[in-house]
């Protein structure tokens, strides 16, 4: 009877039991949560909570991964450590910017070149600190060339911008002070300019009594063949001092060809009939497929012309074609000039506009070139934001195209009214 009655409390008492001791046991097992969540995520020390069934693997694994990512860390911090030492040790400025082209990081040598304060320009624009046209433009534009533009920091200073995407929409940009590379070049011009200058004066008088000499009747015979060769020798000096002080000017001009009208078919005809008159005439076919003009300078635009043109004549033997094309579109001007004549190999292409360069420089001397043509043609055609590409095969031919930009090129001359 007692003990049924105690069994019958017992009963009654048992969910309460259960549940108190469910209870703890939730509670025991939140708290060992807690206790693996500070241990995780809060960088707390790991409590001897792993005392029995699955708590100590549980541990272990705990531990295993905070170390490992306290390792990563430390890697990481190393890494960056040392890509920020090497980044100041660098002498060129390097600023990483955003798709918005906004400052996100920048070395220690960019404060000096750039003038940029790490307090005040994280976040900036970066032409709000860089105030150049050209640097604007450039930084919309397409970056296959570095940009050349005055130091934001020194009155004489010179920057070579250079800007690499990377990732996604971002930049870096690379500046170098090139004062001193700058500085010499100048240097460099202005003596190449003063000493064809000098030059002219006496070769002119020389060029003079070589030729009154070599034409007068009263010169003993055998001195006729060293006068003329002398005289020979004179013109081409001459020639190359032309090239020479043309192709200094071309170099230095820091503005933009004029925007004059300036007719290709004139220009294209008067060269054509030139080459007519000579004998033997070389096979030089015309095809002006457009009247457009372009928009620059007559004399540069010319020598672009001749000097291709002259090029195809002495590098097409006789029984070779010459084909000079003028066309243009809505996306500019082209003119090209095609010949069957000895080629040039393909490597050594990209050489070509090079000062003084020939692929062949007895063949180039003994046609009367000066190795300057190319050179000529290829800063005339900068000045008129213009382009040349070459294609050449080695004993098939060459063509030499140039591309002269939209804003340089009108449909017809515009005439103006004058009224009497
Ligand atoms: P050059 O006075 O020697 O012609 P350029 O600067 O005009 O000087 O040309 C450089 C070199 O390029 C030439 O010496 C020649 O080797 C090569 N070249 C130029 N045009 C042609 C062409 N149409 N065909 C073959 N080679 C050419």
């Amino acid at each position: 009877m007692v003990a049924a009655t105690a069994a019958g409390l017992l009963m009654g008492q048992l969910p309460w039991v259960l549940f108190a001791a469910l209870s703890a046991y939730v509670v025991r097992v939140l708290y060992k949560v807690y206790q693996i969540d500070q241990a995780l995520f809060h960088g707390t020390r790991v409590a001897s909570f792993a005392t029995s069934g699955l708590w100590p693997e549980l541990h272990a694994k705990v531990i295993n991964i905070r170390e490992k990512s306290r390792a990563r860390k430390r890697r990481h911090l190393r890494l960056v450590r040392a890509v920020q030492e090497s980044t100041s040790a660098i002498s060129d400025a390097g600023v990483i910017l955003n798709a918005a082209h906004e400052i996100v990081w920048f070395n220690r040598a960019a404060r000096e070149l750039l003038g940029l304060n790490p307090d005040t320009d994280i976040g900036t624009h970066i032409a709000n600190l860089v105030r150049n046209p050209e640097f604007i433009e450039y930084l919309g534009g397409e970056q296959d060339q570095p940009l050349l533009v005055p130091s934001p920091v020194s009155e004489s200073g010179m920057l070579e911008i250079q800007l690499i995407p990377y990732g996604r929409d971002q930049l870096l940009a690379i500046g170098r002070d090139v004062t001193h590379q700058v500085h010499l070049e100048r240097t460099r011009r202005d003596f190449v300019a003063n000493a064809s200058h000098e030059l002219r004066s006496p070769l002119t008088v020389i060029s003079g009594y070589l030729d009154t000499l070599a034409y007068d009747d009263e010169v003993p015979s055998d001195w006729k063949a060293p006068l003329s060769e002398m005289l020979r020798q004179v013109r081409r000096m001459t020639q190359i001092l032309r090239d020479l002080i043309e192709l200094t000017r071309l170099e230095s001009a820091d503005e933009p060809a004029s925007f004059d009208f300036v007719s290709p078919r004139e220009n294209l005809e008067r060269i054509a009939s030139e080459y007519a008159a000579r004998k033997p005439a070389p096979n030089l076919n015309l095809d002006l497929q457009s009247d457009a003009g372009i928009l620059g300078t007559e004399t540069e635009v010319y020598s672009i012309f001749y000097n291709l043109i002259s090029n195809a004549v002495r590098f097409t033997p006789s029984g070779g074609r010459i084909d000079v094309v003028w066309d243009s579109t809505s996306d500019g001007g082209v003119f090209s000039v095609a010949d069957t004549g000895i080629g040039i190999a393909e490597e050594l292409i990209p050489r070509l506009t090079e000062r003084f360069y020939r692929v062949d420089p007895g063949r180039s001397r003994a046609s009367g070139g000066t190795g300057l043509g190319l050179a000529i043609v290829k800063h005339a055609l900068q000045r008129h934001e213009g382009k040349l590409e070459i294609f050449s095969e080695e004993g098939k031919g060459s063509t030499f195209v140039c591309r002269f930009p939209a804003n340089r090129v009108v449909e017809r001359k515009v005439v103006s009214q004058s009224s009497v």
